[in-house]
């Protein structure tokens, strides 16, 4: 404890699992608290999952969970979690957070939460916490934290700005410049603007580095716009079936792709667990499909990958990859995924918007903000982040960066 502001990183979420604390005095806020999600490098990765009834043992003992005192078997009194969104990489662990931990997070969120914990996609803890009104503040000791809405993926994405007697802080939470709503990442960057620290997540500067020589290509870079066109464009010419995988906690993408079918003359149906999650209540019924396949659109995960034996889409019917998991092609799935195409003789359409802002967009945003200095988190290329102007500081995990230090005032 001490009179200067002090901030650890306990993961740096490079490239996913981003998790660290703010502490000043007596007082410490812990900002996200999800899984590592690195399949084929995660000890628990492509399908060895944490064991029924001692899953927190497991992860700590591979450290996938942080050991930190104070969170899980009690409550040390003195920390308070906030959340971002409901992405797993920020959220998977909340479940194992003991019950008087107060928990936070964006009030926007609520109804993707409850639904995905009704799915039993996502546990979550009991009681579940205090959803925030955006951009009111809330006070835990000296420490002041305000929630403010970006534009992300998924409904109810917030960065945090955080002020403390003597730093102001500034996390972008996941976020991107081009999805439907600019705006609320823009007005993010007014609210941020001129802290002394910028936490900046940087998933997409992974595109700056180049893929190993055997990867799959990656698919093309499109706005969430661009996307809808293409469905546009797919759905008044495709003779046969279209099968999409969806992310769906994508509850607008999915949405607004049911309104295109439905122009089309096509349903589109969900998984039962998917339908709950995207709050789009159609379920899939297999002979439904099988019977008149050019009236729908199908959700299919990766795990239901099989359901295209019994759905026997017509030979040339379209495969559409749109942010379902794998994630990416770095992805060891990802070459199942093609194999299961390959042999029902789909054609495979890549037509995804990513969540996270495009290279030239994070450098936009931090001129925008302007902190005293950068510090890019929460991808596969921290390094790759250059703005002119603006010194950045890579971070180290389990470093305690004080306020002086920070700002190079030591
Ligand atoms: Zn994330």
């Amino acid at each position: 404890m001490g009179a200067e502001t002090r901030l650890t990183f306990l993961n740096l979420g490079n490239p996913t699992g981003l998790k660290f604390t703010v502490e000043h005095g007596a007082s410490r806020v812990l900002f996200d608290f999800g899984l590592e999600h690195a399949p084929g490098q995660a000890p628990f990765s492509l399908g060895l999952a944490p064991r029924v009834g001692r899953e927190l043992e497991d992860l700590l003992a591979v450290g996938s969970a942080p050991r930190l005192d104070g969170l899980y078997e009690s409550w040390d009194g003195r920390t308070a979690v906030f959340i971002s969104h409901l992405h797993l990489d920020h959220t998977a662990l909340v479940r194992f957070l003991h019950r008087d931990v107060p928990l936070h997070y964006p009030a926007a969120m609520e109804p993707l939460r409850s639904a995905v914990e009704a799915a039993g996609y996502l546990p979550w803890r009991h009681p579940p916490g205090t959803p925030l009104e955006d951009r009111r503040p809330v006070a835990w000791g000296d420490i002041e934290v305000t929630p403010v809405a970006v534009d992300h993926d998924l409904p109810g994405a917030a960065g945090y700005l955080v002020r403390t007697p003597d730093l102001r802080l500034a996390y972008t939470g996941d976020h991107r410049w081009h999805g439907l709503h600019p705006e609320l990442t823009a007005a993010f960057a007014e609210a941020a603007r001129g802290a002394d620290v910028l936490i900046q997540e940087g998933v997409g500067l992974e595109q700056e580095v180049p893929l190993p020589a055997d990867a799959p290509p990656r698919p093309p870079r499109l706005s969430e716009p661009e996307v809808l066109a293409g469905f546009e464009q797919l759905l008044a010419s495709e003779p046969g079936l279209v099968v999409a995988n969806l992310y769906p906690m994508n509850r607008e993408r999915v949405a607004l792709l049911a309104q295109v079918a439905a122009a089309h003359g096509r349903r589109l149906v969900l998984e039962p667990q998917s339908a709950t999650v995207a709050g789009h209540p159609d379920v899939l019924q297999v002979d439904e499909v099988r019977a008149d396949p050019r009236r729908f659109v199908v959700q299919l995960g990766y795990q239901n990958l099989p359901l295209l034996i019994d759905l026997r889409p017509p030979p040339g019917s379209a495969y559409v990859h749109s942010n379902g998991p794998p994630l990416g092609v770095y992805d060891p799935t990802y070459r199942v995924m093609e194999a299961w195409v390959r042999q029902l003789q789909l054609r495979f359409l890549p037509l995804g918007s990513s969540g996270h802002s495009w290279p030239a967009d994070i450098v936009r945003m931090v001129q925008a903000i302007d902190p005293g200095v950068v510090l890019p988190v929460h991808s596969r290329a921290p390094a790759a982040l250059a703005v002119p102007g603006v010194r950045a500081l890579l971070p180290e995990a389990g470093r305690i960066y004080t306020r002086n230090a920070l700002l190079d005032e030591r």
